[in-house]
């Protein structure tokens, strides 16, 4: 009767384990691009992943909402982010990373040279060293791979000071990532005078989907800069009735008059795109209702 019993509970225990497994199989060959605007109230936080690789591009402005949101998408089983990208080091983009480097294995942390004189900013520094994260620091023309997705860094342009600057906003990352016929840009918090000098320097700003900069502030997104990146849908990451009145009418109305389609995380929550394989099909990446 013992050994009966045993034999029931060995074969259940197999059971799951083979589940387990065939969810780790499954979910390896799973390949398709995913790109996540998490909805982190008033910050940014934007997961993009493809099979067991992820990027994190900024971390929002609370790790609780952070840590709930990267458990809903990234697999349980999985604790590593192969890659964390710090636009700028501002609180709402940088805080919900201190619990990204404490629950994850963090393989490398791409960041500007500039420093904050916040105390949240020291507390990270000091994170980054304890846990032993390779910095690198993100210069133009930086190419970063992930699977059939490219990266490429278009901006901080000028000398970066590696010092503590007031406003950090003008030396945040511009990263475009390039899948087939799309292309999403990702503004982090980049005002309108760096977009001139971008405009000046004849970047390479055309893209399908844009990260509106500064949560809509009016400050970016300049009529010239819109025209110039001609994307079919912008995506403002920002938190309902917050402080700065973000996004601002401004911005919206230069959206609408580049008939740009406008997603908010303040309205639909996390605005998810999956991306099947590249190909010559214009709107591969599909935006999927949440
Ligand atoms: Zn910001």
């Amino acid at each position: 009767m013992r050994n009966r019993k045993i034999t029931y509970i060995s074969i259940i225990i197999l059971f799951i384990i083979s589940l387990i497994l065939a969810g780790i199989i499954w979910h390896g060959k799973n390949q398709e691009l995913k790109i996540i605007f998490l909805d982190v109230g008033q910050g940014d936080a934007t997961l993009i992943m493809q099979g067991s690789k992820q990027i994190l591009i900024d971390g929002g402005p609370s790790g609780q909402i952070l840590m709930e949101k990267l458990g809903r998408y990234v697999p349980f089983w999985d604790r590593e982010i192969e890659m964390v990208i710090a636009t700028h080091p501002d609180q709402d983009h940088i805080e919900g990373l201190l619990a990204v480097m404490k629950n994850y294995r963090v393989d490398a942390l791409l960041e500007t040279t500039v420093q904050s004189e916040s105390q949240l900013y020291q507390k990270y520094e000091e994170l980054i060293t304890q846990k032993q994260i390779q910095k690198v620091s993100a210069s133009v023309g930086m190419r970063i791979k992930l699977d059939q997705a490219e990266m490429e860094i278009l901006s901080p342009s000028s000398v970066v000071p590696t010092s503590i600057v007031k406003d950090t906003n003008a030396y945040s990352i511009l990263i475009k990532l390039v899948f087939g016929q799309e292309s999403f840009l990702f503004a982090g918090d980049l005002p309108d005078s760096e977009e001139r000098k971008l405009l000046q320097n004849n970047s390479n700003l055309e893209a399908t989907i844009l990260k509106v900069a500064h949560h809509g502030s009016k400050y970016a997104s300049t009529n010239e800069f819109l025209e110039k990146v001609h994307p079919r849908s912008a995506i403002i990451s920002v938190g309902k009735n917050n402080r700065f009145g973000h996004p601002t009418t401004e911005t919206l109305d230069r959206l609408q008059a580049n008939k740009i389609n406008i997603f908010r995380t303040d309205e639909i929550g996390d605005i998810l795109y999956e991306c099947q394989k590249p190909s010559t099909v214009a709107n591969q990446c599909q935006l999927i209702a949440n």
